[in-house]
This record gives C-alpha cells, sequence and structure tokens, in this order.
C-alpha cells in the first residue's frame, strides 16, 4: 500500500469532534496518516474515535498544535482549501493539477500540507494568506462541502495520481541512466543497419523517434538489461 510520508493534512479549528474522525476515516482510506489539529474545540473524543472506524491509528498519532503558523513551518508547499473566493484573490490551484503537483514535490522528498477551516466560518484571510494556493473543489452554487467531504476529495485526488503515473510510484528496481538509454539506442541503430531496415531517401526521423519513445518509457536497468540481452541475440544471428 502506497503511503504518503511528507504530506500532512491540518484541520483549521475543528468544532465537531465527529469531523475529525471522519476525516481521519477518509485520510486513511487513502494512506494519508499525518494529521495535525489545529485548536481543535474537543480532541481526543469518543465520538472522533467511533467515526474514525479503521483510521484511528491517524487519530492516535496526531499532533495539536497552537496555531496554523506551527502546523506549516517545515512545510515546502502548502495549499488551502476554500469554497469561497477571495476580494483579493490568491494564487489558484486547479483541482486537475493537484495530484500531480502534490505527487511531485513529494518525489522531491519536499513537505506538503493541505489546509481545511472550521466547519461554519471557512478558514479566514489571514490563514488563507499563509498557504502558498487557494484549491476550490468545483460545485454547483451550493459550494459549500462537508469537512470530511472535501478531505476525502482532496485525499483521492492525490491517491488516484499516485496510480496512474508509474514513475513516481517507489520502484522496485532503479531507473536506467542516461548512459545506458544511449547505449541501447546505440545498439539498436546496429541492428538496424544490419538489417538494412533504414531507407536512407526517407529517413523519417527513425532513431529520433525511438530515442524519444525510450525515454518515454521510463526503462529500469533490469528492464534494459533484458533489451540489451534480446538485441545482443539478434546480433549474433544476423552476424553469422
Ligand atoms: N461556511 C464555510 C464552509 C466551511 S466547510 C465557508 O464559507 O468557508 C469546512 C471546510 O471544508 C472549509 O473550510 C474548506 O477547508 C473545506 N471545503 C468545503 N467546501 C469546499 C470547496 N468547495 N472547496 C474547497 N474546500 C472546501
Amino acid at each position: 500500500m502506497k503511503i504518503f510520508q511528507n504530506l500532512n493534512f491540518v484541520l483549521v479549528d475543528t468544532s465537531h469532534p465527529g469531523n475529525i474522525g471522519a476525516c481521519a476515516r477518509a485520510m486513511n482510506s487513502m494512506g494519508i496518516l499525518n494529521l495535525s489539529l489545529v485548536n481543535p474545540k474537543e480532541f481526543p473524543s469518543k465520538e472522533s474515535d467511533a467515526r474514525a472506524k479503521s483510521g484511528k491509528k491517524v487519530l492516535d498519532k496526531a499532533k495539536i498544535h497552537e496555531n496554523l503558523n506551527e502546523a506549516i513551518n517545515s512545510s515546502n508547499l502548502v495549499i488551502g482549501t476554500s469554497a469561497r473566493s477571495r476580494s483579493m484573490p490568491w494564487p489558484m490551484m486547479e483541482i486537475n493539477d493537484l495530484g500531480k503537483v502534490i505527487n511531485e514535490s513529494l518525489a522531491r522528498t519536499e513537505k506538503v500540507s493541505i489546509v481545511f477551516g472550521n466547519e461554519a466560518i471557512g478558514l479566514d484571510n489571514e490563514d488563507l494568506g499563509k498557504c502558498d494556493f487557494h484549491l476550490q473543489i468545483p460545485t454547483t452554487e451550493d459550494s459549500s462541502l462537508n469537512l470530511s467531504h472535501a478531505v476525502q476529495i482532496v485525499a483521492y485526488e492525490i491517491h488516484k495520481e499516485s496510480l496512474s503515473d508509474p514513475s513516481i510510484q517507489t520502484r522496485e528496481v532503479e531507473l536506467a541512466t542516461n548512459m545506458q538509454k544511449e547505449k541501447l539506442m546505440e545498439h539498436i541503430e546496429l541492428i538496424l543497419e544490419l538489417l538494412d531496415f533504414y531507407d536512407h531517401q526517407n529517413p523519417k526521423q527513425v532513431p529520433a523517434r525511438l530515442t524519444r519513445l525510450i525515454k518515454r518509457m521510463q526503462l529500469d536497468k533490469l528492464e534494459i538489461g533484458i533489451l540489451r540481452g534480446i538485441l545482443s541475440k539478434l546480433e549474433d544471428r544476423l552476424n553469422k
């Protein structure tokens, strides 16, 4: 299971312990286990625990802070969530970009925090102003979601992106080096020459297109070894 080590969800001034539990459940289902609570009205509580279900472990290691600064101090990227547009618009993060931006940041071992406001009044301008970006989840004109539903949507977007982009998953084998990819390309070109594949009158940029294909595949060292092995056998046969 993918766990997001350097990702932290921050709930500011949460009024209802049940909501905190529901948020923990939502996070846990998506592999996000780090929760910070800024001034929770009531925590820990039986109600939080009951609503968290298997997300109880998120509550057990939740950190409590007195103010938002304390919770986000060490973060490299902070995204504040709010349904409301502001009179002074903040740089917006589009929901469609969110998963990719966060996963790329985490892949660079940066720390990321996502901030959620109080149920009744949301994030105030001062707290939103501490964030790098403002994320608005698109809705109808009834734009205010339940806190835990907003948490679930954001968590899902991050989790989903980590599944669909294999380059940001933990790899079992290290990615091939540029040198190894160049050697593979040289080897392919040699075989293509031996096969008399090239139509020199009409080259169609074959080497450039093959190189691009190799880069796009993000081959690891093992995969490149297998391909080189196949090419060597072919080379032997063709030279016989
Ligand atoms: N009445 C409040 C709504 C608070 S809902 C307000 O006007 O801001 C509780 C929290 O859920 C919000 O502070 C925000 O963090 C999150 N949230 C709810 N709806 C959202 C939306 N459409 N987009 C982004 N965040 C949302």
